[in-house]
């Protein structure tokens, strides 16, 4: 197919793309690239477009402007790509470096005949250069959430810079004949893979966006934002998940929920602020007393549980033993005593409930454990607190 037409339609679809980007940019504020998103494909389009102008010399001021704008493209999908991240915005120093290149290897070559074809081959090592600092900049933002959509997204940008740098030796050993006008196999590949390139990322864009609102949204809906470990509501589904394998597997698992001693005392003497500090320091000593499969969450206000599959009432009281023994060492600094002039530091106790499942009953469910759970919780208040209690199977009582 003749160039122009596949520049003609590329310029046409990334047009397309750049207005309904920008109807995204304006009716939907959660979607953070879609302005730099729609600039890229803008620019895109232009690109696509003045190529078509040019009067197949590789020198003429048409191609450098195409060449810029194509190049300016692809530095906008980095800033893109930053907004993405949640970075601060700051100037793409090797982008603005590349272009000023292609403006000087113009300006150099441009009289030179038969090396006009040095500013296709600067032209094809800068977009290959960009596509590789675009894919660094995702690797580098996702160090561990390295999903699908983000190594689609950096396999596409690579695959283009491989294009281009392949591009750039072909140019090198056989030259560059350039009329977009006739057919010319490398320049129509070239305009196929680039409007390629476009729609790939423009797809995995939405897709990345779209993966990490569903990471936020999971995260709000069973994180519990003060202390960062599992709420309620999420607790009681992956409580009921286990309970489900252990009927299956006739294994035990136990529950253990504790409730902090006269914490109201801890915000009236020292403050909310102080409270909130005491509450994560107890999160930091559950998450070190419990095994890496035991899960932890908040119940509500300061009462804390913890699932431990696998684990026997014996087992289970080792661990209850083990958060006493750590909770009993939180000492947590307070400057600003409203009744002392002297610098505290806040200690605490709790109250621990324990229940097991022993596996056999099939007519139990999660809400009769935790109930049972809490029951024994209540019955070490009622012991004078700081205290262990199990109800089952006989009930245990530690001071
Ligand atoms: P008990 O030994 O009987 O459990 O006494 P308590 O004072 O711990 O129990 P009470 O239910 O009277 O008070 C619980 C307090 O926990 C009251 C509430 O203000 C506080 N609280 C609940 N959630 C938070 C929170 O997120 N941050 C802070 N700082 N305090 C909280
Ligand atoms: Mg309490
Ligand atoms: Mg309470």
């Amino acid at each position: 197919m003749e160039t122009h037409i596949i520049l003609v339609v590329a310029s046409i679809l990334l047009s397309g793309g750049c207005i309904g980007l920008a109807v995204v940019r304006l009716t939907n504020p959660f979607f953070k690239g879609a302005g730099w998103l729609g600039a890229s494909f803008a620019t895109g389009a232009a690109g696509a477009a003045v190529f078509t102008l040019r009067l197949g010399s590789a020198g003429n001021l048409a191609v450098l402007v195409a060449y810029i704008l194509t190049l300016l493209a692809f530095v906008l999908l980095y800033v893109c790509f930053v907004v993405l991240s949640g970075s601060a915005l700051h100037v793409p120093r090797l982008g603005t470096a590349l272009v000023l290149l292609q403006v000087l290897a113009y300006l150099v070559f441009r009289n030179f005949h038969g090396l006009e074809q040095i500013t296709v081959i600067v032209f094809s090592i800068s977009v290959a250069l960009q596509a590789c600092e675009n894919a660094l900049l995702l690797k580098r933002t996702n160090p561990k959430g390295m999903d699908p959509p983000v190594w689609f997204t950096i396999t596409l940008l690579l695959s283009l810079a491989a294009f281009n740098v392949a591009r750039s030796l072909i140019v090198l050993l056989h030259g560059f004949h350039a009329s977009p006008w006739s057919p010319n196999p490398l320049e129509a590949t070239t305009a196929v893979v680039f409007l390629g390139a476009a729609i790939g990322v423009g797809f995995s864009v939405f897709w990345m966006e779209g993966h990490q609102m569903r990471l936020e949204l999971e995260q709000l809906a069973n994180i519990d934002p003060l202390t960062g470990i599992h709420n309620r509501r999420s607790f009681i589904a992956l409580c009921e998940q286990e309970l489900l394998k252990t009927s299956r597997s006739g294994e035990v698992f136990s529950l253990i929920m504790f409730d902090l001693d006269h914490f109201k005392q801890i915000n009236d003497r020292y403050g909310h602020r102080i409270g909130d500090s005491v509450l994560c320091a107890v999160v930091e000593k559950l998450r070190n007393s419990v095994r890496n499969i035991d899960i932890v969450g908040r119940w509500g206000g300061e009462e804390f549980v913890a699932l431990l599959p696998k684990a026997d009432a014996e087992a289970a009281m080792i661990v209850a033993h083990r958060l006493r023994h750590h909770i009993d060492t939180i000492a947590v600094p307070s400057p600003r005593a409203h009744d002392s002039a002297v610098r505290q530091n806040v200690t605490v106790t709790v109250s621990i409930g324990v229940a097991t499942y022993l596996g056999h009953d099939p007519n139990i469910t999660i809400h009769d454990l935790l109930h049972e759970c809490d029951s024994a919780m209540y019955q070490a208040k009622a012991e004078g607190r700081d205290c262990i209690v199990s109800l089952e199977p006989q009930l245990i009582l530690v001071h």
